[in-house]
């Protein structure tokens, strides 16, 4: 077995200039006793011009910040700390490059201090700094991309608006928070009339177009913003609208019918209307009456059962069980 070669002083030297970190050390009375060669290409001054001087006469807009607490702590206390980087995204000016400098984009810092306790001397202490740059930018794209992920998975590819699975976690969502609270809630299932009859006379594409047109002026209706509009299946929609009673939900139902007539879209099929119009069944739970969430979509299924049966282009309104009035 051969020896091995202890670690020089001359050595740790290539070490510390080789270190992909800053490391600074300061003595007792804050003075700059080490400065590695990643903090000199970073910061702009040379270990010349640093040894010995006052870290945050070197720093001054440091003065009082977290990192002048940081390193009191470990000089006098003892006490190490770590930077929160949420709270202190680039503590120190330090740059990559001239551009960055002039720029005036720092590097994104880690930053830790660390009491030395130096042989026969006063307590010194360590600071290392790290470049978190390209991590934070990671964490920004995947930030950005979970978003875009949710959205679409809540979102319908075609109209844009809520898909089903959001509409099924929101009405369970908004019928406990009305149980709680002793509000009502109320619910509109929309359907458009003779849309079969519409894609066999303009084609599926123009049927598509009108599905994205009619979704948009149905979602233009909802003024609150726990009111929500999804797409429920093929040419159905479902409005979820939380604190709001019958007669409210029956208005907003009329006036989305009415909005929906005036958009005066040719439908040569249909029977009656020669225009796209749409059916709609108004089911409300009473603070006094709580319901399944299947009971309270059950009920406007069978309301717009009702509309439909009663000729189309209009709303009908479930109230409690059973009872179906038609306006
Ligand atoms: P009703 O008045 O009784 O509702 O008659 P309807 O013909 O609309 O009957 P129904 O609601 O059962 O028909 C749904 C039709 O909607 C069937 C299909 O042709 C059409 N549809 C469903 N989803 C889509 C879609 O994504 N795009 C297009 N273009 N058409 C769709
Ligand atoms: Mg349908
Ligand atoms: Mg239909």
């Amino acid at each position: 077995m051969g020896s091995i070669d202890m670690i020089r002083p001359g050595m740790l030297e290539n070490v510390l200039g080789a270190l992909d970190l800053g490391a600074v050390v300061l003595d007792n009375a804050r003075r700059v006793v080490l400065w590695n060669r990643w903090m000199a290409l970073r910061s702009g001054c040379t270990e010349v011009e640093v040894l010995g001087r006052d870290f945050f006469a070197v720093f001054p807009e440091l003065h009082g910040k977290r990192l002048d607490r940081a390193v009191l702590q470990a000089l006098r206390d003892n006490f190490p700390a770590v930077l929160s980087q949420t709270l202190h995204k680039a503590p120190l000016p330090l740059f990559a490059d001239h551009e960055a400098r002039l720029g005036g984009l720092r590097i994104q810092q880690a930053v830790a201090v660390t009491p030395l306790d130096v042989e026969g001397g006063r307590r010194h202490c360590l600071i290392q700094v790290s470049d978190v740059s390209a991590a934070v930018q990671r964490e920004r794209l995947l930030r950005e991309q979970a978003l875009e992920l949710r959205s679409q998975t809540f979102s319908d590819g075609l109209t844009g608006i809520a898909n089903r699975r959001h509409f099924d976690q929101a009405i369970e969502k908004e019928q406990r928070r009305a149980k709680r609270s002793g509000v009502p809630l109320s619910m509109l299932m929309i359907d458009i009339d003779f849309f079969k009859a519409y894609n066999d006379h303009y084609g599926h594409q123009q049927g598509d177009d009108t599905l994205i047109r009619v979704a948009a002026a149905l979602a233009g209706r909802l003024k609150r913003p726990p009111d929500l509009i999804a797409r429920y299946g093929g040419e159905e929609f479902a409005v979820i609208l939380p604190d709001m009673d019958s007669a409210g939900a029956t208005g907003i139902a009329e006036t989305m019918r009415k909005c929906v007539a005036q958009l005066a879209i040719p439908h040569a099929g249909a029977q009656g209307a020669a225009q796209v119009t749409i059916s709609i069944g108004v089911a409300t739970q009473a603070p006094s009456n709580p319901l399944e969430v299947a009971e309270l979509i059950g009920a406007a299924d069978r309301a717009l059962y009702e509309a439909k049966r009663g000729g189309r282009n209009r709303v009908a309104v479930d109230q409690a069980w059973g009872q179906v009035r038609r306006t």
